[in-house]
């Protein structure tokens, strides 16, 4: 089976000079998880991997360098999917945990689908995974983000008239086994309210996978992307070996007409080919599949 890897580190108004670290970024991840690949690993390890790359690098919304909500604090939401027998794996509003989609794993391979908040940070004790504290997560940059937003409030987001950072991250893989597996991992919003869920950890909307078919990671304005389900939507595209780069721009088309959204995602099909498409101005995105020379990295 051809093997696939790609990975997203969000899509919005990503500014100049966010691209290269976002670029350089996308561009480790996607090599940490194509070497798994390589080496006959797992999808699900492969996806995993180069997520908790972007998230230990601080140029994303995800783990270190998360956007802190309204109250100053970083409260995270990841997400995993296993395309074999449609296993589903999600926490959100976690706040002490360096590697939110090394617990949505853990929850996957648990007897339930999603944990959030203190029931989700105690299951992560039981799993040997430490709590660091929340201070730990941000940056400077963030903590400077955050203080803008507080000291220039700006309108709520309504249809048409949001933006988005970027910064959220994900990965869809294709293993030799013809395995398909999806990873979403985010901060969420910058200056959400205490509490506010995207799309990231809900399964179909964040994240989808289902070896039939493809996987699928969305980014973007979660609100506008859970009202489409878009992940399963763009899933379903792959439906008579659709290209993944057609599903990817019907997904997206569909996001802007039928609620305004404004968002990216990335897709692999079943059979080791990739596509993405965004209607933001900038998406960061790594890909290489068994067919390509090389691994392609872009913002
Ligand atoms: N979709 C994420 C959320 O709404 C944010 C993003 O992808 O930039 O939380």
């Amino acid at each position: 089976m051809p093997i696939a890897l790609i990975v997203h580190g969000g899509a919005g108004d990503i500014t100049d000079p966010d691209v290269e670290p976002h670029r350089r970024g996308v561009e480790m991840a996607a090599r940490t998880g194509w070497d798994i690949l390589l080496k006959g690993g797992s999808a699900l390890d492969a996806v995993e991997a180069a997520i908790v790359a972007m998230e230990d690098d601080p140029a994303f919304d995800a783990g270190t360098g998360s956007y802190l909500n309204r109250e100053g604090i970083i409260e995270m939401d990841a997400s995993m999917m296993d395309g074999l027998e449609l296993a589903a794996g999600a926490i959100a509003a976690v706040q002490h945990v360096k590697n939110p989609i090394r617990l949505a794993r853990r929850v996957l391979e648990s007897e339930h689908t999603f944990l959030i908040a203190q029931g989700a940070e105690q299951f992560a004790q039981e799993m040997g995974i430490p709590l660091i504290e929340n201070t730990e997560l941000s940056t400077p940059a963030a903590v400077a983000r955050w203080k803008q937003a507080r000291d220039h409030p700006r309108a709520a987001p309504t249809s048409g008239h949001v933006s988005v950072q970027g910064g959220t991250v994900g990965c869809v893989a294709v293993d030799q086994n013809g395995h398909v597996a999806g990873g979403t991992s985010t901060g969420g919003m910058s200056f959400k309210r205490a509490g506010r869920i995207g799309d990231s950890p809900l399964i179909g909307c964040g994240v989808y996978a289902d070896d039939l078919l493809g996987g699928a990671s969305a980014t973007g304005w979660g609100e506008s992307i859970t009202r489409v389900v878009l992940s399963k939507y763009a899933v379903d595209a792959l439906t008579n070996d659709t290209n993944p780069k057609d599903a990817a721009r019907l997904a997206i088309e569909y996001l802007g007409h039928r609620v305004g959204g404004i968002g990216g995602i990335i897709l692999a099909s079943r059979s080791g080919q990739v596509g993405f498409a965004h209607n933001t101005p900038r998406m960061a995105r790594a890909y290489i599949t068994a067919l390509m020379p090389d691994l392609v990295a872009a913002c």
